[in-house]
């Protein structure tokens, strides 16, 4: 892990991000990801926040009217009724705040419990939002891990973010997730990994010839 996270240092640098408090922007944000691009996910994002001066607002509205909002972000309809969802089980208030200071396992096994909410947007917030312990695995991360070896091959999420998160030493989440996704991005392809021009391909067992 530590040859992984050097050389991909070198690669893409050290990603720094402040975290930015706001854990229900970051709940939504996770949902309107869901099969479609960062662009159309920002763009469905920003028409949302545009049209609704508040999360109160968002989880009273009709859900004929956030779907209509967040529609150039794709499968608006299912994506409606689950943010709608999610606002709803987090309570009157709204405040999410108390993760801050919360141990991180409460933390996750509560937004684990919301609807539709998994492991890896879970790891999302806490991370993204609070800074703490915890490092999402999503589809590249996974791909480019199993690959390098990190991962059981066929391991369900579940378990690859426990073992991510076990190898990543405190502190380095958020590098080791941006890193790891920039790598599945620019080169460890889903299709056609360019194995031949990856600064990796000396320590991965998944080179490809
Ligand atoms: S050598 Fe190939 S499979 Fe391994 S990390 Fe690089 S691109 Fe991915």
């Amino acid at each position: 892990m530590q040859a992984i996270r050097t050389r991909l240092q070198t690669l893409y640098g050290t990603p720094a991000m402040a975290p930015h408090e706001d854990p229900l922007a970051e709940l939504v944000l996770t949902v309107l990801s869901q099969s479609t691009n960062d662009r159309n996910r920002d763009v469905a994002f920003l028409r949302l926040r545009e049209r609704f001066d508040s999360w109160e607002a968002v989880r009273d509205a009709p859900v004929g009217e956030i779907e209509e909002a967040i529609r150039p972000g794709g499968i608006s309809k299912v994506k409606s009724v689950r943010i709608k969802a999610i606002l709803e089980a987090v309570g009157e208030d709204l405040d999410l705040a108390w993760m801050r200071d919360a141990p991180v396992e409460e933390s996750r096994e509560y937004l684990c419990a919301l609807p539709g909410v998994g492991r890896k947007t879970a790891a999302c917030v806490l991370l993204f939002a609070y800074g703490l312990r915890d490092i999402p695995v999503d589809t590249h991360v996974s791909r480019v891990g199993t690959r390098l070896g990190l991962f059981r091959p066929g391991a369900p999420f579940e378990e690859l973010h426990d073992e991510l998160l076990r190898m990543t030493p405190p502190g380095a989440e958020l590098e080791l997730h941006v890193n790891m996704l920039r790598h599945g991005r620019r080169t460890c392809h889903a299709q056609r990994p360019a194995c031949r021009a990856c600064a990796l391909r000396r320590m991965c067992p998944g080179r490809q010839a």
